[in-house]
């Protein structure tokens, strides 16, 4: 059998390990905090990839890359961009190595120190906006729409598989314009992007808002984020659209010409996701039995396996399905290995999450049927072979849209909304805790405070949020709308 996964019940971190391990996606490296992304989870980021990268292209915003190190002087440019990564940065002192003279290896050589040291990028704000100097004169240069595919680098602490690394893939889409309106629209607009890409290709409901003053992004006006709600009931922010009004314009120095010829400062934007969304992606939906994955975004969308074993029957009715599939741009495979057993197989491909698997056995090929098993719910039927292209290509769709259902369900059972702190620490100590709809005084001194007291942050502030007079939950002072807390990754 393939190997087991601990069960979510007894122990959720170890279930999500086994999951990343198991299903070959990623694993630990060397490297304290760096992951190596296997095939199968890099085949994963790769469709998701390619779906963000459509939508940027559709949304006008255009592909560029920057480098890898940062000078220091760029980094310190803007005072809280600084302030906020210089706890997390790598840094390059030295360019060569050497022969260490008692012959006990290499050593750096101090000769090579650089005059300037490098930081490797956390984010690229600085040095591009460094580099949009030299791009941007009048009103005509803007709007500038570029995202950059790269990897970064946070020395974080406390490191988990996708969720948290030292080094992980992101895309960082970097905009200037000539108005705040225009950058205000660019920030929500891929906000927008984001929580469509979550809802519609992950099958991962999130919630639309924005974080508070001490949650936003170091050097932004205003950070808006997508929050989702794994099965442990923590929050994951997901991904994160930033205004950054002109505040990297004005560290950097870049003014452009407006149409009345006068000098003005440029409006910017930032926005990521990175690998994290894997990890998001996994604990959205996979359960005791391995990894379940949205048909949208699955390297393997169906599998075919021959029952009990191939033979040129089964061979020959399977290479005529797969061209059937592959032509109507179903991604499937067929398990022709005859060293493994048909539950073997199923295990192993419950374990990589594949939505549907088809069993093709020697009487089902004389009755004409075939039998297809879900994934998601785990049922399976015998289908007619004829239509069965039709059949599973429809069941696709339910299957990622019942996925979705699923995910939205379980938010709105373990979504809550309390006046008292009594009931907000009650709801905390659940084992699956949830968001916390609550009043709060709008302070950040009450937050941190909050923080402390209970490990639950202000998630964001839905874009929506409806106006509503009531007490903050811990100081009982006036609050006019509800924020979202939660403990979270
Ligand atoms: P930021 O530039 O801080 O807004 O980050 C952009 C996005 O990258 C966040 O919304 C996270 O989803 C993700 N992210 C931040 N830090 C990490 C990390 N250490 N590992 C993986 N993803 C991260």
């Amino acid at each position: 059998m393939a190997s087991a996964v601990t069960p979510r019940n007894e122990d959720y971190s170890q279930w999500y390990l086994d999951i990343v391990k198991n299903a070959n996606l990623a694993s630990n490296s060397a490297v304290r905090g760096c992951m190596v992304i296997k095939p199968y989870g890099f085949g994963i980021w790769e469709r998701m990839q390619r779906q963000l990268d459509d939508m940027f292209k559709e949304t006008g915003h255009q592909n560029a890359y920057f480098p890898l190190f940062i000078p220091k002087s760029f980094l310190s440019k803007e005072a809280a961009h600084v302030e906020g990564f210089a706890k997390e940065c790598a840094v390059v002192t030295h360019y060569r190595l050497m022969n260490a003279p008692d012959g006990s290896g290499v050593i750096v050589d101090p000769e090579a120190k650089l005059e300037e040291e490098l930081i490797v990028r956390p984010t690229s704000e600085t040095i591009i906006w460094n580099t949009y100097r030299d791009w941007v004169t009048s009103y005509r240069d803007l709007p500038l729409l570029i995202n950059q595919w790269a990897n970064v680098v946070r020395w974080e602490m406390r490191t988990r598989l996708f969720l948290r690394t030292a080094e992980f893939l992101w895309q960082e889409g970097h905009t200037a314009h000539a108005t705040a309106e225009e950058a205000q629209a660019e920030t929500l607009q891929m906000q927008e992007v984001y929580a469509t890409f979550a809802e519609e290709y992950m099958a991962m409901p999130v919630i639309r808002g924005y974080k508070t003053e001490n949650e936003r992004f170091a050097g932004a006006d205003n950070t808006y984020t997508i929050e989702a709600l794994m099965q442990d009931g923590k929050a994951l922010q997901a991904g994160t659209s930033h205004n950054l009004g002109q505040n990297f314009a004005k560290a950097f120095d870049v003014k452009f010409a407006n149409k009345d010829n006068q000098e003005e400062y440029v409006y910017a934007t930032s926005w990521g996701v990175s690998t994290r969304l894997i990890g998001g992606l996994i604990m959205t939906h996979s359960d005791d039995e391995g990894l379940v994955l949205p048909p949208r975004l699955a390297p393997i969308q169906v599998v075919i396996i021959p029952i009990p074993k191939p033979n040129e029957a089964l061979d020959a009715k399977a290479a005529e399905l797969l061209a059937a599939f592959k032509a109507r741009g179903v991604r499937v495979s067929y398990d022709s290995d005859d060293t493994k057993r048909p539950g073997f197989k199923f295990a192993e491909n419950e374990l990589k999450g594949i939505p549907v698997r088809l069993g093709l056995g020697s009487r089902d090929l004389e009755n004409g049927t075939i039998e297809v098993a879900r994934r998601d719910n785990k049922t399976k039927e015998s289908q007619p072979l004829e239509g069965i292209v039709d059949h599973v290509v429809s069941l696709l769709d339910d299957i990622q849209n019942n996925l979705f259902q699923r995910a939205l369900d379980f938010r709105t059972a373990h979504t809550h909304h309390v006046d008292t702190f009594e009931e907000f620490e009650a709801i905390l100590n659940r084992d699956i805790p949830g968001f916390i709809y609550a009043h709060w005084d709008g302070t950040t001194e009450t937050e941190l405070k909050i923080k402390e007291m209970t490990k639950a942050t202000i998630r964001c502030i839905p874009n929506d949020a409806p106006e509503e007079a009531g007490k903050c939950i811990l100081t009982g002072k006036p609050s006019h709308r509800r924020v979202i807390f939660a403990k979270a990754y």
